[in-house]
């Protein structure tokens, strides 16, 4: 499997190290942001092949953040998974209408959460196999 770049945007560290564990067992490489605006800046830095996004973080929370690096042509192609506790109803379909492109709820279901990495490898390889492997 192809190592993609991860970039985690989340404000606690046992949340943080749990999905860093999972990421590297997969073969990954895990970025660490702790706030909405330092994912915004990490993203732009870094062009990730896949931002994990808290939801509610200091400084800008992650609705905002998503909002942002989406709107964003350096950086809107990057796919965006809401990794979050508010797991109301309206809470997912805020984060899908900001702009990510996968919800997945805390706490972590590790099977789910491998199956949601490996998924988006998968279609990231696909896009970039329809565009003759040029992507940013
Ligand atoms: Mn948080």
């Amino acid at each position: 499997m192809e190592k993609l770049s991860v970039l985690v945007v989340e404000d606690n560290i046992d949340n943080y190290e749990l999905v860093r564990f999972l990421l590297e067992r997969a073969g990954h490489g895990a970025l660490w942001a702790r706030s909405g605006r330092e994912g915004i800046d990490m993203a732009k830095a870094n062009h990730p092949d896949l931002i994990i996004m808290d939801l509610s973080l200091p400084e800008m929370d992650g609705w905002t953040a998503t909002e942002r690096i989406k709107s964003d042509p350096e950086t809107g192609n990057i796919p965006i998974v809401a990794l979050t506790a508010h797991t109301l109803p309206g809470d997912r379909k805020r984060a899908l209408d900001v702009g990510c492109d996968g919800y997945l709820s805390k706490p972590i279901n590790i099977s789910l959460f491998e199956e949601t990495v490996a998924e988006i490898l998968a279609r990231k390889q696909g896009r970039q196999e329809s565009t003759g492997g040029s992507h940013l």
